[in-house]
């Protein structure tokens, strides 16, 4: 029995391009207890492949976490196999707003100890213990009040492409650096109301309790994050309070929601907003990148990135030395802006 997909990347897209149907991407998550992620995994994933399912999901001991595109036309079979599941009976989904339904290449179902990890014990704190959740009405009218705090609970690069007006700008890389950065720099408004927010909700789960643990009186967040507070805006036609484009994970790297580019190319400082990763696999770094630069670059971080795109396996080896190096450097770079001021000219972070 084959549970996981073996067949290589550029055959996948092929594949996916060349595909007669239409397909939703949509995703949804729920904090709940499963006894037997294992089981459950290899379960969903005979259900969902049989159903031509695309998508990353994860589970854990403490719930589900699906971004997923299903064809049109398997959709209601779909939302039949996740409610035969107790456990996820009723669950939202969230359906994307810009979407061409190209997002996933393959089927990926992973058991994980955790669905987000803000790298704290299980009972350091009351997970359970949520904020308010707010709907995109309540969330703008809690907005236009300038006492309240508006918290952005992604990271850096997710803020600067995109992001709700007068939000508290996070400098950490991941969820468990930002937590304690945002508690640390609202330490002296525990009496004032928060709103919390992040990509589609599921962080802001443990980050309301972990607030709330933490003397915060008034915590709320969005429910359903950014990707339906898009839906909502458009189905409801609310006024929009979100600048820029909201980072997703998957082939798109962000979906416009308001028409305004607020972030730059790190390469020439124009107007830009899409994240790339560096096509010299050992570099891979995440950058934003203009159309121009990336043709200009091949798709690259600099020159160097460039000229390895063209070398001979003889050449690479010669330059072995260099592109370890290359891989080394790339690989801090979530840990360490240095080496991304180091590497562009542009990059504000
Ligand atoms: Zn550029
Ligand atoms: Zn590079």
């Amino acid at each position: 029995m084959q549970l996981y997909n073996k067949l290589d990347r550029k055959i996948l897209k092929e594949r996916l391009m060349q595909e007669p149907f239409q397909r939703t991407t949509l995703s949804f998550y729920r904090y709940v207890r499963l006894s037997n992620p294992e089981a459950l995994r290899d379960e969903l994933y005979l259900q969902w492949d049989r159903l031509q399912v695309l998508g990353r999901i994860y589970v854990a001991r403490e719930g589900i976490n699906a971004q997923l595109s299903v064809p049109h036309h398997h959709l209601d079979a779909f939302r039949k196999t996740v409610d035969s599941h107790a456990v996820f009976r009723d669950v939202p989904f969230k359906i994307a707003v810009e979407d061409d339904g190209k997002s996933f290449y393959k089927l990926s179902i992973k058991v994980r100890p955790k669905l987000v990890n803000e790298g704290l014990d299980d009972d350091a704190y009351d997970v359970s213990n949520v904020g308010n959740h707010l709907d995109a009405d309540r969330f703008n009218e809690a907005i236009a009040d300038p006492d309240t705090i508006v918290v952005d609970m992604r990271n850096y690069y997710e803020f600067e492409i995109g992001h709700f007006e007068r939000a508290v700008r996070p400098e950490g890389v991941t969820f468990r650096e930002v937590l304690p950065e945002m508690v640390e720099k609202l330490k002296d408004a525990r009496d004032k109301k928060i709103i919390l927010y992040c990509t589609g909700g599921i962080r802001c789960e443990k980050a309301s309790a972990y607030f709330r643990h933490h003397g915060f009186k008034d915590v709320n967040q969005l429910h359903g994050g950014i990707i339906d507070y898009a839906r909502q805006i458009k189905v409801k036609q609310l006024d929009n309070a979100f600048l820029g484009s909201n980072f997703v994970f998957d082939n798109r790297l962000g979906e416009h929601i308001s028409n305004d580019v607020i972030s730059h190319c790190y390469q020439c400082g124009k107007a830009a907003d899409k994240h790339s990763n560096c096509r010299n696999e050992a570099c891979h770094v995440l950058f934003i990148q203009c159309e121009e630069c990336a043709e200009k670059y091949e798709g690259c971080c600099g020159e160097e990135c460039q000229s390895f795109l063209h070398m001979s396996e003889e050449e690479k080896q010669q330059k072995a030395e260099e592109i370890q190096r290359i891989r080394e450097e790339s690989k801090y770079f979530n840990k360490d802006k240095e080496v991304l001021r180091k590497k562009f000219k542009y990059f504000e972070g």
